[in-house]
């Protein structure tokens, strides 16, 4: 279902039982895959790639550059970034277009997902079923199952597949991560101690 508000070009390729919302924006060249939701007022930029079963809520903008694996859940308002040292003009104060720079590649691995009003700067991958907590700043690639929280976002525990947090193993193994909701166990390297 395209919403007769929102404006899919016509060279994006949307997969089947994907759902795009009121006065969301599909660009150019951009693929989205099966069974996803695309909110109210979503921007996607062109060459934006998404996997299946995504959920992108109202208003986040993700821009080029951005890749997004498989099962991924984006907040609200959430804001993907693609240039590290951005400028409209030059020194000379020429207007800079589109070809003056290359995006940085950003990646949101299987599973993974991002809080509400969360800003993911250029260059970042973020882990396999990790976590951002809402309104994070993340300025480093965040591992699998990490919980990363604050501004800049510090890796502060893991979670789960189900979402809780994990807790650290005792003795003999140290890496052993288990969640206490589901019984999953994970290996995961020790956090360090601050
Ligand atoms: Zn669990």
């Amino acid at each position: 279902m395209i919403h007769p508000s929102a404006e899919v070009s016509p060279q994006a390729r949307i997969g089947p039982d994907t759902n795009v919302w009121n006065e969301a924006q599909v660009r150019e060249g951009a693929v989205l895959g099966a069974n996803c939701n695309i909110g109210k007022g979503v921007y996607i930029d062109r060459d934006v790639v998404v996997g299946d079963n995504v959920k992108i809520q109202n208003h986040a903008s993700l821009y080029r550059g951005v890749v997004i694996e498989d099962g991924v859940f984006i907040g609200p308002h959430v804001s993907f970034t693609n240039d590290r040292r951005p400028r409209s003009i030059t020194p000379q104060g020429r207007l800079l277009s589109d070809d003056d720079w290359q995006p940085e590649p950003t990646l949101v691995r299987h599973g993974a997902s991002i809080g509400a009003g969360s800003v993911i700067l250029p260059g970042v991958t973020i882990g396999r079923w990790a976590m951002v907590a809402a309104g994070a700043l993340v300025t480093h690639d965040v591992p699998d199952h990490g919980l990363v929280k604050g501004s800049p976002a510090s890796l502060t525990g893991y979670v789960c597949r189900c979402g809780r947090p994990l807790q650290a193993g005792e003795g003999a193994s140290p890496d052993q991560w288990r969640c206490s909701a589901c019984e999953a166990t994970f290996n995961l390297p020790a956090l360090r101690s601050k």
